[in-house]
């Protein structure tokens, strides 16, 4: 999968190439990384990338042209999808990396700065994502999040298959608890059933404890997966 960011903070994306299974997705040559800086693109001799808003108020607005020039020096394949980082953006979803990496063979960036971008950049993209109710001072953090996550998700980068459809999101429920040795740790012990090798009853312990959590921790989603059980 090809990665375009255009961001004026590229430098940002550094340490994403030497993080861990992402870092040798990008080595392996499953997903490569290209970086823009708007900056490049920017015509007058300062090179400037933001003004004031129209109508006062506080804050730079980031031009439009050198965002467009970026856009349109990037080669695109067939299957892109542009996505402008955003408190604005519809929340990000598990859902959301699934369907990217699944559907798309190129995802393109937009990383906002300052007050955020001139209305027409909005124009550029297909979707607006945010990453969450608050407000981060640019882009990047957002780019690398939605980065990890379909990246994680491309065939080959994670280990097993079995990881990714059991983990939390994965269909709604939030993952079981998980152990490993020792078995008794300060005076907390390890559930008997996952000692007791009895396949079924560690399949049954699990699937209630997905239930059990989901309900206490996020109601939200619990009521998602119970009206899905019922279609
Ligand atoms: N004034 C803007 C507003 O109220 O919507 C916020 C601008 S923010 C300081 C600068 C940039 O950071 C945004 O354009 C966006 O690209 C990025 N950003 C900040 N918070 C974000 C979030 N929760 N999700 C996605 N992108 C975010």
């Amino acid at each position: 999968m090809r990665l375009d960011v255009v961001s004026l903070a590229p430098e940002a994306f550094a340490p994403l190439l030497g993080l861990g299974v992402i870092g040798r997705a990008f080595s392996a040559g499953r997903a490569e990384l290209h970086l823009h800086n708007p900056r490049d693109f920017a015509t007058d001799r300062y090179r400037k990338v933001d003004d004031e808003p129209y109508g006062g108020g506080a804050g730079m607005v980031l031009k439009p042209e050198p965002v467009y020039a970026a856009v349109e020096s990037i080669p695109a394949l067939p299957k892109r999808r542009v996505l402008l980082m955003s408190p604005q953006g519809k929340p990000l979803e598990q859902a959301d990396f699934r369907r990217w990496a699944s559907s798309y063979d190129q995802l393109v960036f937009l990383c906002g700065h300052y007050e955020g971008f001139d209305e027409r950049i909005r124009a550029l993209a297909h979707e607006e994502v945010s990453i969450g109710d608050f407000v981060l001072t640019g882009g990047e953090l957002p780019a690398m999040t939605i980065i990890n996550g379909v990246v994680r998700l491309l065939p080959g980068t994670v280990g097993t298959e079995a990881c990714l459809e059991e983990e939390s999101h994965s269909a709604l429920l939030l993952e079981h608890p998980h152990y490993t040795r020792p078995a008794d740790f300060r005076g907390m012990t390890v559930p008997d059933v996952l000692r007791s090798g009895d396949h079924g009853a560690i399949a049954r312990w699990r699937s209630q404890q997905q239930k059990e959590r989901t309900q206490q921790r996020r109601p939200d989603l619990y009521e998602r997966w119970q009206a899905q059980q019922q279609e």
